[in-house]
């Protein structure tokens, strides 16, 4: 979502007549887009500031030009006012519901007068979506926002808090930004939501339409080869989304379907609506739609109260899913949150061999299947070049990373490839 959020704010700044650079000292401006979901990531925020705030110095003193300084997103929302406390030289700071001002503020924040610290943490009655400039594609693969915020108030979770609630954009101005990023060169859409699958936007008509509605319309884009969608709740599975996964031929045959645990006590803790019995019949159907499905999911260990039990738990979806691919994590405690203040919290060390175990099993799994794919011809979307030369990286069905040596023509292109090699991380193949 935050790769998404940055592009939209880099077509506003291009429309405002700037031009992107990822050297800093030739920035007039420099932004943060931040992301708040755990510890880790909030922290690096600060370090990553005082790195900034050096060059900013070191730019004035040498060319006597200023810089200013922004930070948006997730962080903002949770720390207001704090970020200024913490780094009294930021210029500016908006929550992600409020990026769409930053030509605004801009002209608030002149670079040649002395001025306060500027912060929004507004949740707007308007969508930001109605302000932002006409989008364009982000490359072959581009992700496009109609979901935002959750309602589902997870125990651990801060976006509820940091996002707002939950709001699905019209399926109208869905399609439409669907057809410019298609016009534009995109051959692969990634529909996503913080809980997409509980997408519940109006039609042309005024009457609510659900995703699997949506898909089926994002499907007869002409020129669009490759649908995605994520992140998907599993209590919002509908079985005409799961029949997408059967109807729908350029919808992938991956799904990123987050348990969070295997352990019924755990998922009631953390106030999921889903028990892990649910989650098995849900991929059981959606291998029944299409057996070809990869799955892939979140896991949270040493959430407060995890015992040696409910983590084994864990450790059996996981053998009996068998994902091809997986993101997991130590359970971080965010303020504010309800789970931030339970009792039961599980010690650091604890977490650390819990995610080693379920981490080795993830990667074995992995493995086996990215092994399973040798020899097989995939179609691949290649949409970068490789570090070495006449290397281009794509992506396979299975959103397997596959390199292969081939004419650098090929780029933003879907070429079909036998696969000769695999690692747990990557694939590698020859064109056909
Ligand atoms: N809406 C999705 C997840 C979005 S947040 C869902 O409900 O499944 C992305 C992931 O971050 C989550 O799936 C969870 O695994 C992880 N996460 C969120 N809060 C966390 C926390 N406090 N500690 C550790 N991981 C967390
Ligand atoms: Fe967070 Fe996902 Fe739970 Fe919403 S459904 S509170 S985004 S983990």
């Amino acid at each position: 979502m935050n790769v998404y959020d940055s592009s939209r704010i880099a077509d506003m700044l291009k429309n405002e007549g700037y031009e992107e650079t990822l050297k800093q000292a030739d920035a007039d401006i420099v932004l943060f887009n931040t992301c708040h979901i755990r510890e880790k990531a909030a922290e690096k925020l600060f370090s990553d500031l005082g790195r900034a705030h050096l060059i900013e110095l070191e730019r004035l003193e040498q060319t006597g030009k200023k810089t200013i300084i922004g930070v948006v997103g997730c962080v903002v929302q949770a720390e207001d006012n704090q970020i200024i406390k913490r780094a009294p030289f930021v210029d500016f700071a908006l929550g992600p519901l409020m990026y769409h001002t930053i030509p605004e503020v801009l002209k608030k924040i002149s670079l040649e007068k002395e001025h306060e610290s500027y912060v929004n943490t507004d949740f707007p009655a308007v969508s930001k979506f109605d302000f932002l400039p006409e989008n364009k594609a982000q490359g072959a693969c581009s992700y496009l926002a109609i979901q935002e915020g959750c309602d589902n108030f997870c125990t651990y979770c801060v976006v509820p808090y940091t996002r707002g609630a939950e709001y699905s954009r019209p399926v109208a101005e869905v399609l439409k930004e669907a057809r410019r990023l298609v016009d534009t060169g995109t051959l692969e859409i990634n529909l996503l939501g913080q809980n997409v699958n509980s997408y519940h936007g109006e039609d042309e008509n005024g009457k609510e339409r659900n995703l699997a509605y949506l898909l089926n319309r994002v499907a007869e884009i002409d020129g669009l080869k490759r649908i995605r969608y994520t992140t998907s709740y599993p209590a919002d599975m509908t079985d005409d989304l799961i029949e997408c996964h059967k109807n729908i031929d350029i919808l992938m045959p991956y799904l990123h379907l987050p348990i969070q645990s295997g352990s019924d006590k755990i998922l009631k803790a953390m106030n999921r609506r889903h028990n892990s019995s649910d989650y098995l019949r849900i991929v059981e159907k959606l291998k029944k739609a299409n057996p070809n499905i990869g799955m892939s999911s979140d896991f949270i260990v040493g959430f407060p109260g995890e015992t040696d039990a409910d983590f084994q738990a864990t450790l059996d979806v996981v053998n009996e899913v068998k994902y091809i691919q997986a993101f997991s994590f130590k359970y971080s405690r965010r303020p504010g949150t309800p789970a931030a203040v339970m009792d039961n919290q599980v010690e650091e060390k604890v977490k650390k061999q819990r995610l080693d175990i379920l981490q080795n099993l993830l990667f074995s799994y992995q493995d086996k299947f990215n092994q399973s794919c040798i020899g097989k011809v995939m179609p691949v979307l290649f949409d970068q070049k490789g570090r070495h030369k006449g290397q281009l990286i794509g992506r396979t069905p299975y959103m397997q990373n596959l390199h292969i040596k081939t004419d650098s023509a090929n780029i933003n292109k879907i070429i079909n490839v036998e696969v000769t090699d695999a690692t747990t991380n990557s694939l590698g193949g020859k064109e056909i």
